[in-house]
């Protein structure tokens, strides 16, 4: 029986493209052909799909509706829709895209070899050729399907450049704030052991990763359903000490859980990077309450100074909501000052997306759409100002960037400790030869807006940063 040629589509952040490495994997692991949907030659279209905001839900049917119109065209025979959108709305986005044959929700992945071929277990492990052409629903949430061999992320085929990869430490999250579908969608958080987590790492190393992210909804809570431990901190040290890799970046960090010893973990360890990404939301203590982040601007703005004291040369990343039910112009004005004056490196601002289910869709003093993209406007000027003055100011420095590319006219883009992949501004390096992952040292010649433009210096020069 021969396995149907499956070309895949990933949609969303990289929790759901780390689930889409691992569906690729089991897809070729099967003996599926992978090959690129433009390349005319799949039989099956997989889109994994994102449900976070109502933005995200429009592009995710979007593109299952061009997939659908492939299936028409006679182009693919069968479709199917996994992820997050799939767990929120269920069979109810069969009256949005009818022509899906199989439903895959996040805590089903494991099924997508089923999902992909129609075909059962039993059938499949007979080779039997008959087809069950049904549609299958395999959406429904259980939280114990994120346990033993399930939830681990290890033999995926990856999507991501060799030389980075994304890991998972953790899946779900038991925060509770109030403009959040993910834990209704990914359920409360579910830990990786340090062992599961340091065998996943040493398979990504073996695979070319120099960079490993390490990634989940709320990174700074690890370890406590597995009994706590030595927790995000004790972690960093153990991944710490591994061979091969050179940087090891920390995401998705919760402000109120941030621990001095996780401060120490991040300023001793010299390959974690000294990059902080820590969405805050707002500084207003009212707007903060609201969404029920258990923290308030005091406390914030003493977290901020202590990373700054105490990690020497930090980059701080944060993300913010902009139009906030009830937020006056005084709370925005509040967040705008703020903004401007702490002087955030990296910045993202998301304007208030109303969510059913969550409870902030219940509350009152849901404000205009206008309004809220005008703030969303005026915090993303505000914060270009910080980023063209810090980018400007860094002409003359001398530091490490790794490669990202492959260069095109001599001009290879990178990035130095302070930049994420996919999110963050990027480093062009002008002159020599080199390949992605490789690790040197430049000297910045020039800023463009965010950018920063570099040429090789000899490596005996020392290191700024
Ligand atoms: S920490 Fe808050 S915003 Fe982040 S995933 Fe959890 S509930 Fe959502």
């Amino acid at each position: 029986m021969d396995m149907p040629s499956v070309a895949f589509v990933s949609l969303g952040c990289p929790k759901n493209l780390v689930d889409s490495e691992k569906m690729l994997g089991l897809l070729a692991e099967a003996g599926c052909p992978i090959v690129s949907e433009a390349s005319g030659m799949a039989e099956v279209m997989v889109v994994n799909t994102c449900g976070f905001l109502a933005a995200s839900r429009d592009e995710a049917i979007e593109v299952l509706r061009q997939a659908a119109e492939l299936k028409q065209e006679g182009k693919v025979k069968r479709l199917v829709a996994a992820g997050c959108l799939v767990q929120r709305d269920g069979q109810s986005l069969l009256e949005e895209v009818p022509q899906i044959d199989a439903l895959l929700g996040v805590h089903n992945r494991g099924d997508i070899v089923r999902a992909v071929t129609g075909r059962s277990p039993a059938e499949l492990r007979n080779r039997v050729s008959n087809t069950d052409d049904g549609r299958l629903f395999l959406g429904a949430y259980h939280p114990n399907s994120w346990v033993g061999a399930n939830r681990s992320d290890r033999t995926r085929l990856r999507l991501t450049p060799s030389h980075y990869a994304y890991l998972r430490i953790s899946e779900g999250c038991d925060q509770k704030c109030t403009f959040c579908t993910i834990p209704s969608i990914r359920g409360p958080m579910h830990c990786k052991t340090v062992d599961e987590i340091m065998a996943e790492a040493g398979e990504l190393i073996a695979d070319g990763a120099r960079e490993i992210l390490l990634i989940g909804q709320d990174t700074t809570s690890y370890g406590r359903d597995i009994g706590d431990g030595p927790g995000l901190a004790g972690l960093l040290r153990t991944l710490n000490a591994l061979d091969g890799v050179k940087w090891l970046r920390l995401m998705y960090a919760y402000p109120s859980d941030f621990t001095d010893e996780m401060i120490d973990a991040i300023a001793g360890c010299e390959k974690v990077t000294k990059y902080i990404d820590i969405p805050l939301q707002h500084i207003n203590d009212r707007m903060l309450k609201a969404m029920y982040r258990r923290v308030t601007r005091k406390q914030t703005e003493s977290l901020l100074e202590k990373l700054r004291d105490r990690i020497p040369g930090v980059a701080i990343r944060t993300t913010l909501i902009a139009g906030f039910p009830g937020e006056t112009e005084a709370q925005f004005e509040e967040l705008r000052d703020f903004v401007r004056d702490f002087g955030f490196d990296l910045l993202g601002v998301f304007g208030y997306s109303n969510e059913p289910g969550t409870p902030a869709h219940r509350i009152e003093g849901h404000l205009p759409a206008e309004t809220i993209q005008d703030r969303v406007e005026a915090l993303m000027l505000t914060q270009q100002a910080v980023a063209f003055a810090k980018a400007a100011a860094r002409v003359g420095d001398v530091f490490e960037v790794m490669i990202d590319d492959y260069g095109r006219d001599g001009i290879y883009p990178a990035r130095h400790q302070g930049q994420a992949p996919q999110v963050d501004s990027l480093v062009y390096v002008q002159g020599g030869e080199h390949e992605p992952g490789d690790l040197l040292t430049v000297r910045c010649t020039a800023a463009r807006e965010y950018d920063l433009i570099a040429e090789p210096v000899p490596s005996r020069l020392s290191i700024l940063q």
